[in-house]
């Protein structure tokens, strides 16, 4: 018997491929190597799980022995890899383990990016990136009632209104001066605030938090110009990092993520990256459905039939029920200007280029209601 396909990471980039694979080749060894347990669940839900009535139990929808059962695969939980030998074609463990491979698929995610704060509560702020950072979260909510979330982007509005429905006090506080400074022209970033605001969100704009302090049970949010808040918990949402070091430390390329191209190749033979880690031809697409069609791609290259990836327009539905909204953020590289129609039921910005082309969108309250005609307009995100 040969060496297995390896795959790190068990998130939704390692399963995708897992599972896609196995459609097309029933016979091939696959082993998933996890840091965590190993499981399978949606991301994507724990920041809408208080509303929805999830809990974190209720959010794993198999755990490593049961998706194992059912891919007829090998995982193996809580099983850090630590380096890689491409010449060897093994990994190596953190317990000096070495497993060789046949091909090797790194899907190890993002990082959570953690600000250079100072102050004696640093090591008590939370953030939530995986299911079990988020048991920790429901667990710390207990009995308590005011939470801070630094960072007013995707994330961190999503827990916002899911907490505010369920009856928690939130302060949102971003350096920016909108909310989703990054997907939303002005216009839209003052309705989903607004919206927000409606729902017992309060917002701190502007505001460049510097330090969290311990005060009495309490921390301590203190911004430059020395305002501050008191919280019982503070949850930092201010972005992600890919996770290229392992690769790095092997001599994969790396820049914003793991260096591939279309194929999902880094330039070592045999190695390749997909999900959250990866730079596809220099673009970092940490979502959802990227990684659908980056999996499909990958599995049927690693079933012997080499398929470039392709991803069309791929819109990203912003889960606050307060402001529904959908955003296909444009190439801001290509020259364009936001035009926008807004009014009090919604907002329609539309990115166009000098020649009248649509390139993306945002889409809030009423205006969602037209994605379905916007989105085949829109150009796809690699051809
Ligand atoms: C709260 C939240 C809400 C989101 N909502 C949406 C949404 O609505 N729509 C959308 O499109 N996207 C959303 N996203 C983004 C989406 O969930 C991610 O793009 C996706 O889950 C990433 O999957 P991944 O497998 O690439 O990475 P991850 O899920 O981070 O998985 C990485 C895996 O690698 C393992 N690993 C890492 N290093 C090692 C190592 N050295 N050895 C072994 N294993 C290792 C980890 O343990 C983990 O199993 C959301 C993200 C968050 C955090």
């Amino acid at each position: 018997m040969g060496n297995p396909i390896v795959i790190v990471g068990s998130g939704l980039a390692g399963y995708a491929v897992a599972r896609e694979l196995r459609k097309l080749n029933a016979e091939v060894a696959i082993v998933m190597l996890s840091a965590d347990h190993g499981g399978f669940y949606s991301k994507p839900m724990l920041s809408n799980a208080l509303s929805s009535g999830k809990t974190p139990d209720s959010i794993l929808n198999g755990d490593a022995a049961h998706m194992a059962a059912q891919l007829k695969i090998s995982i193996r939980p809580h099983c850090r890899v630590t380096a890689i030998d491409p010449a060897g074609y093994a990994v190596t463990l953190a317990d000096s383990e070495k497993i060789g491979y046949d091909r090797l698929v790194l899907a190890v995610g993002a990082d959570q990016i953690h600000l250079p704060l100072s102050g004696d509560g640093v090591a008590k702020i939370l953030s939530i990136n995986d299911l079990d950072d988020y048991k920790k979260f429901r667990d710390a909510l207990t009995g308590k009632k005011r939470i801070s979330i630094i960072g007013a982007g995707l994330i961190g509005c999503e827990f916002a209104n899911d907490l505010a429905t369920a009856g928690y006090h939130v302060d949102v506080i971003d350096i920016g001066a909108q909310p989703l400074g990054r997907l939303l022209p002005p216009a839209g970033g003052a309705f989903i605030r607004q919206k927000l605001e409606a729902a017992g969100v309060v917002f701190h704009l502007s505001a460049n938090t510097q330090s969290v302090d311990a005060a009495n049970e309490k921390l301590r949010l203190t911004f430059a110009g020395s305002e501050s808040i008191e919280s019982d918990i503070v949850l930092s949402a201010v972005g992600l990092r890919a996770r290229t070091q392992l690769a790095a430390s092997a001599g994969i390329a790396v820049n914003r993520g793991i260096v591939v191209n279309r194929l999902l190749q880094t330039q070592l033979n045999d190695i390749y990256a997909v999900g959250d880690c990866a730079e596809v031809e220099g673009k970092v697409l940490p979502f959802v459905m990227p990684i659908t069609h980056a999996a499909r791609a990958l599995a049927a290259t690693l079933a012997g039939n080499s398929t470039p990836v392709r991803y069309p327009a791929m819109p990203v539905i912003v889960k606050t029920p307060a402001c529904p909204a959908v955003v296909s953020p444009p190439d801001f590289n290509i020259k364009g200007e936001w035009h926008v129609e807004a009014d009090q039921n919604g907002v329609k910005a539309l990115y166009r280029d000098e020649a009248g082309r649509l390139l993306g969108y945002a889409l809030l309250g009423a205006a969602t209601q037209e994605k379905n005609n916007l989105t085949p307009q829109l150009p796809p995100v690699l051809e």
